[in-house]
């Protein structure tokens, strides 16, 4: 059982990369913001608590996002483990993490705040999967359209200059921290998110143990 957590900048590529390791090991991705994200879609009494919060690009409570982790981690439904990404963000979470979960890695993709502005602001996310795609990198063959399953592309919410300033403060005042306390626990692994998101995973992978990832051949 592996137990990991991803940490970078908004726009680092935590989703993407989550979703690479978490294919081929057989982990569970947990999103906190996909989980916070889901229950404003869907009008839950938690969605309507925390839509205003995330939308003004502040981070909802820590009692609440404390709660959501422990919630869907005692589903275990993680055989093989899991990969958290958005959690934690401050140090107060780290230390309610630490306390409960013994963890096998922390993954942080490292990227510049210039190139953070870049990615974050031509962000497009297909509302019925959820895939990610960037107007300056990896277009959808047709225009405002999931080329995985056909599903109108749109931009989150929180992914406007002034919701990002807010985030980037957050994460630099309040994240970044987390990081020195898990160094000392030499846990850490810092990648470079610049490269293609295959080149981030195989050194993801080089530096966690892991076998690298096979790449399907090309079809004819
Ligand atoms: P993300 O998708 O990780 O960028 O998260 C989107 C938004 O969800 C954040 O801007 C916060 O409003 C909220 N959120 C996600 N994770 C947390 C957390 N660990 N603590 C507080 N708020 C969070």
């Amino acid at each position: 059982m592996r137990k990991y957590v991803i940490m970078g900048v908004q726009g680092s590529g935590k989703g993407t990369q989550s979703q690479l390791l978490a294919r081929d090991l057989d982990l569970v991705h947990i999103s906190v913001g996909d989980i916070f994200r889901w229950n404003v879609q869907n009008h839950t009494k938690m969605g309507a608590q925390v839509r205003r919060v995330m939308a003004e690009g502040n981070l909802v409570g820590d009692e609440m996002a404390e709660s959501v982790v422990q919630d869907r981690l005692t589903q275990h439904d993680w055989n093989y483990g899991f990969i958290i990404d958005g959690f934690p963000r401050n140090r107060r979470q780290a230390l309610f993490f630490l306390e409960s979960y013994d963890i096998d890695g922390v993954i942080h993709l490292d990227l510049p705040d210039s190139e953070v502005r870049r990615r974050v602001l031509g962000r497009r996310l297909c509302a019925n999967c959820g895939m990610d795609y960037n107007s300056l990198a990896g277009s959808p063959h047709e225009a405002g359209q999931c080329d995985a399953c056909g599903g109108p592309l749109t931009t989150r919410e929180d992914d406007n200059e002034q919701a990002l300033t807010v985030r980037l403060k957050d994460y630099h005042e309040k994240t970044n921290p987390v990081l020195d306390l898990f160094r000392r626990k030499e846990y850490v692994i810092t990648v470079d998110a610049r490269p293609d998101p295959i080149t981030i995973q195989q050194d993801i992978r080089r530096q966690l143990g892991l076998p690298p990832v096979v790449e399907e051949p090309e079809e004819k």
